[in-house]
């Protein structure tokens, strides 16, 4: 139990002993450069059983739920007083690193810590859960947990299989829980006052502008499309240029497109990621090219005007090039604004704690966007080096750690639930 926040607990300066606890997370990882720790695995067993030692130390009751979610809470001064739920997620990519997801488990148990060290209590009660996944890299179904709490998991999944043919259930079984009671993890809005997420940016933002904080104003939302161009395939020494019905061309043209339009709106990114182009030879025109769109923004009316001119401006140059096109929509989902009454109490905290109140769009998906079905969202990212994440190159300083620490507790010190009436 001794530890360098218990020899003072009036100071809070959690830094080291958060870089050591992501350090000691970052372990649990199947091998390979970086860290891998997927869904329902020993590695993720063996987090769940570090995570919940730490909530204990700190004062919190702590159990692993159905889905394998790690549950901690902190009692408020009324017992069953509804919760600040706070949160992030355990699991990783494939190769990814020690902060993306950790750093908002972590950091809430150290703030716990500190309440539980210095008797505080609050009105409500702190619940910290580190769900189990978020990057859905084993059964390709991403915010399992988070949907789980919400009571938007489709029990469907269950039957989803991993690369090595095991269903979800029966990998849940293995892992020690039971899957058919996952419908009862649902919360009940009354019970949940808000949900906060720290996570680092994933993006350059906070880096460039010399902070080491920022508040999240909302998650983008997203449009993935793929589009066939078809042409004609023919003998790239015979056909004269002008006679040319060059599929791979036109979508290279069609990329440009995305870029440019994305690049002219504020709030808008879009990105071609893949492409293949038949017959696939050097010396044949190819006949035919297939290639992603994926276009985000926070704003929803923003995205959704945004994919309508890019395919128009794509049918458009295809007919100029006498290609025909079809592009059909893969995956779309909504963004998640976050609640303005959260940013204000973020900001103050970040003011209170020496820092301009920088404001940010996350570009990338968290468990926030199943949770706003149930409650308010807040998130604040902290400064990661280079903007990389998902790769073993992610880097955060302890000084922003402690930073990040410092303002989530002021955040929660201060937190006041909305008064709806
Ligand atoms: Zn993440």
């Amino acid at each position: 139990m001794a530890g360098p926040m218990q020899k003072n607990p009036s100071e809070f300066n959690p830094g080291a002993t958060l870089m050591r606890r992501l350090e000691a997370l970052s372990l649990f990882s199947e091998g390979g450069d970086g860290v891998t720790r997927c869904f329902a695995t020993k590695e993720h067993h063996q987090a769940a059983e570090m995570i919940q030692a730490w909530m204990r130390d700190a004062g919190m009751s702590a159990h692993v739920d159905a889905v394998g979610n790690v549950v901690g809470r902190y009692e408020g001064t009324a017992a069953d007083a509804p919760a600040l739920v706070i949160g992030s997620h355990q699991d990783t990519v494939r190769q990814g690193g020690k902060y993306d997801g950790a750093m908002g488990v972590v950091v809430p148990i150290s703030c716990v810590e500190h309440f539980n060290n210095t008797d505080q209590r609050f009105p409500f009660a702190i619940e910290i859960i580190a769900f189990c996944d978020e990057e859905g890299v084993r059964f390709n179904s991403t915010l399992l947990g988070s949907r789980a709490i919400a009571g938007t998991f489709d029990m469907a999944a269950l039957e989803t299989t991993d690369n090595d043919n095991i269903a979800m259930a029966d990998a849940l079984r293995a892992f020690g829980t039971e899957p058919n009671d996952i419908p009862s993890l649902a919360r009940s809005k009354k019970d949940v006052l808000a949900f906060f997420e720290l996570h680092i940016e994933q993006g350059p933002v906070l880096e460039e502008e010399g902070l080491a904080l920022g508040v999240v104003t909302a998650i983008a939302g997203g449009t993935r499309l793929s589009a066939t161009v078809t042409g004609f395939a023919g003998h790239a020494g015979t056909v004269p240029m002008d006679r040319r019905r060059d599929a791979l061309t036109a979508a290279a043209q069609a990329i440009l497109t995305v870029e440019t339009y994305c690049s002219s709106k504020p709030g808008l990114v879009g990105t071609v990621g893949r492409i293949s182009a038949a017959p696939g030879a050097v010396n044949v025109i190819p006949g035919k090219a297939i290639f992603t769109i994926d276009i985000r923004a926070g704003d929803d009316a923003l995205r959704r005007q945004a994919v309508k001119d890019v395919c128009g401006e794509i049918e458009t140059l295809c007919q100029q090039r006498e290609v025909d096109l079809t592009i059909d929509v893969i995956h779309e989902s909504d963004g998640c604004q976050c609640a303005p009454w959260l940013m204000e109490q973020l900001e103050s905290a970040l003011i209170r704690t020496q820092h301009p109140a920088k404001r940010l769009m996350s570009g990338a998906g968290h468990d926030g966007m199943a949770m706003a079905h149930i409650t308010d969202v807040g998130m604040l990212f902290v400064r990661c080096k280079g903007g990389i994440s998902h790769h073993p190159a992610e880097s955060i300083t302890e000084a922003d750690a402690d930073a990040s620490a410092r303002a989530v507790l002021h955040f929660i010190q201060n937190f006041e639930p909305l008064n709806e009436t």
